[in-house]
């Protein structure tokens, strides 16, 4: 394949616009999982708080159960002590008594429960005023970098349209059968096809993306600028930045 300095050059343009459009690739997949991420930071919080407030409803419940509880003690011990005075017997009076005297030592226990149920609702209600209060403080911070980062989103979209515009000009003056060379060392993982070989004092050379020694013969090929030269460790495209910038000058 015929191959000249200028498409070197051109080659090596593209690739230098190829790792803009990559780094812009890259931020288009992470600035919507960066937006992900708060969002699920919000609703984190914004859970906290409805969990406390949850908490509180359940604190409430248990003390209205218990509430409930102590009245229905307290219309039986009324009751019994209504049905001492129509009692007949004196068992049936002591029988009675000792209804009373549990009724009220369970009406005891009921009312130390409240007071607990009564501080863990005070507690959980505190819960509940700091988790909206950091609920409201986390939710504002959050929505103000989302729309920071929906703006860069927007703005790396439009850079993208303009970058994959300008590829469109810089392919378009190399060859159709060079390019799908560089596009194919490309597909195969290498983000920079083409690589500088740097020589060496001995007149050797190596490839400078992968530094593995080229052949002799490899060196002669890629100074004549005339085939393509890839590099037998990495594959990339190689070429002597002071063999090319000669043969850039030397052209009208
Ligand atoms: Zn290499």
């Amino acid at each position: 394949m015929a191959l000249n300095a200028e498409h070197i050059r051109r080659l090596i343009e593209l690739q230098a616009h190829d790792q803009a459009i990559d780094a812009v690739d890259k931020s288009l997949a992470d600035i919507p999982a960066f937006i992900a991420d708060l969002k699920n930071k919000i609703e984190a919080a914004r859970q906290k708080a409805s969990q406390a407030k949850a908490q509180v409803q359940d604190f409430e419940k248990k003390k209205k159960e218990r509430e409930l509880e102590l009245a229905q003690k307290e219309e039986a011990i009324r009751k019994h002590s209504g049905e001492l005075n129509t009692v007949k017997t004196n068992e049936a009076f002591k029988a009675l008594q000792v209804e009373i005297d549990r009724a009220k030592s369970e009406v005891g226990d009921i009312e130390t429960k409240i007071l607990e149920f009564m501080e863990q609702i005070d507690g959980a209600q505190q819960e509940f005023k700091k988790a909206t209060a950091d609920f409201g403080v986390e939710e504002k911070a959050f929505l103000a970098q989302i729309a920071e980062k929906e703006s860069d989103l927007a703005a790396v979209k439009a850079k993208k349209e303009t970058l994959l515009a300008e590829r469109k000009n810089l392919a378009e003056p190399i060859p159709e059968d060079i390019h799908k060379i560089y596009d194919h060392v490309r597909s195969r993982g290498k983000r920079d096809p083409v690589s500088k070989a740097i020589k060496k004092s001995d007149g050797g050379a190596v490839c400078g993306a992968c530094r593995m020694n080229l052949a002799p013969q490899m060196v002669i090929e890629v100074t004549k600028l005339k085939n393509f030269v890839f590099c037998e460790s990495c594959q990339r495209i190689l070429y002597i930045p002071e063999v090319l910038d000669k043969a850039l000058a030397a052209k009208p």
